[in-house]
């Protein structure tokens, strides 16, 4: 089957990477790709939210499946455009319908969700330009630390956790009257803060059942020791050492199977990857965010632990067949190190040389890119995050060290990245 994956980032890399692995994919087209995808497959000059050129590429190339790395297109409608066009409409797409992607591309519709079908979130409530005073009102008596969160995608940027209630008036007035996230900010959840640790729960979904993926730990912050400001991401771990046996039982029957269940109950078609962000309070789990495709750098530690034959599972999504399957995970640790332009999360140069990527890889590691490009033969940086290093071992420890080891290897001007991922569990 020829398979067209959508997306350019270190997440497009590590799918890729797993799909050109399955005996089923005769022939991967990444559109658009990145120098790193290339080795898997074709790149098509694509963007992923080019959906008349998608159908063009689909029809003329044969593709048989399409998969979504980014949320954007889903957000936009892929997969209806896919079911509306009867040349596209066997053509099965990895992702959820725009109805079932609103559970990312709007927090009040998640909160909303949440609260109908009594999935555990932090309280709050949402307020848009109409209820600009109340809103106010509603922040100066709130608890601190408040969270506002801005209704629409903003590229991960539109959380804001203020300390103290002049903070908090003021970002809100900047999020509803003064536009800082355009569109996505009109509307703003506001939230109770929630104190405890993190991690990443993915979950494969065909629309009645699902498969709960390995599950890893982000790494947000630019600086060691979580300093600084946030990031795409700067490493990830799996597996998460606190989220085993009891705590998991109860992210699965408090969180997936509701959220799966209501997806059903209200006939919104999802079959395709959904993330949930997860915070351990005490030894309960609360839902902080749902996403409605892979995690990055998430993507670069889960996908490398998954040995299942991917496009086998992603079949058995398109034919909501998930029941028959399992997963098989490798038990060892995997973690990966993200290497960023000097600069970033701020303003940074791009173009730079990158030397060391040829250079052999140790079995039980593996290089994958993210923002590069290819420029006369030589691969430049073309991005905040530029490549990551992810690295099996039995522990953390070694994990962390051997792709410290490669890094090391690594060269561009500029290059930073955390000597820390994974830090708590040493
Ligand atoms: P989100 O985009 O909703 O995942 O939020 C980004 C980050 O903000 C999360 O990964 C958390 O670290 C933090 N965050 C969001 N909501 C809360 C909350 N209610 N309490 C504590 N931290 C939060």
């Amino acid at each position: 089957m020829k398979i067209l994956l959508l997306g350019s980032g270190g997440r497009e890399h590590a799918l890729a990477w797993k799909l050109a692995q399955s005996p089923l994919c005769t022939s991967l087209h990444i559109a658009p790709g990145n120098p790193g995808t290339a080795r898997c497959g074709t790149n098509v000059d694509l963007s992923p939210l080019d959906f008349e050129g998608i159908r063009r590429h689909c029809t003329a190339a044969g593709i048989g499946m399409v998969v979504v790395g980014p949320e954007e297109p889903l957000v936009k409608g892929i997969v209806d455009f896919f079911l509306a066009d009867p040349a596209l409409r066997g053509i099965p797409v990895i992702g959820p319908s725009a109805a079932g992607a609103q559970l990312e591309g709007s927090k009040a519709f998640s909160k909303k969700f949440m609260d109908r079908h009594g999935i555990p979130t932090a309280a709050y409530r949402e307020f848009n330009h109409t209820d600009f005073a109340a809103g106010i009102a509603y922040l100066q008596q709130h608890s601190l630390p408040v969270v506002l969160k801005a209704d629409g995608l903003a590229a991960g940027k539109g959380v804001v956790i203020c300390q103290n209630h002049v903070e908090a008036v003021a970002e809100f007035e900047l999020m509803v009257q003064g536009n800082k996230f355009g569109e996505a900010g009109n509307k703003v959840v506001v939230e109770e803060f929630l104190t405890g640790i993190e991690l990443s729960v993915f979950v494969l979904v065909d629309g009645d059942h699902f498969l709960v993926l390995p599950e890893a730990k982000d790494y947000k912050r630019i600086f060691e020791g979580d300093k600084g400001p946030n990031t795409g991401g700067m490493g990830a771990v799996s597996p998460v050492p606190f989220a085993a046996g009891d705590f998991m039982d109860k992210v699965t029957s408090r969180i997936i199977v509701p959220t799966v269940r209501g997806l059903r109950a209200e006939k919104i078609d999802y079959k395709g990857f959904l993330f949930i962000g997860v915070i351990k309070v005490g030894d309960d789990p609360f839902v902080i965010e749902y996403n409605c495709r892979m995690g990055d750098p998430e993507t670069e530690v889960v996908m490398p632990r998954l040995k299942n034959d991917l496009v086998e599972l992603f079949l058995a999504v398109a034919g909501q067949r998930l029941n028959d399957c399992r997963i098989d995970a490798d038990p060892r640790t995997a973690c990966t190190i993200v290497a960023v332009s000097g600069g970033y999360p701020g303003s940074y140069e791009k173009g730079f040389p990158i030397t060391g990527l040829d250079l052999p890889v140790p079995a039980d590691s593996l290089v994958f890119q993210a923002g590069t490009l290819e420029e006369k033969g030589s691969i430049v940086t073309n991005g905040g995050r530029v490549l990551c290093v992810t690295s099996f071992a039995e522990t953390v420890y070694e994990a962390v060290d051997k792709s410290r080891d490669l890094l090391e290897r690594i060269q561009y001007e500029g290059i930073f990245y955390r000597r820390d991922i994974g830090y708590e569990f040493l």
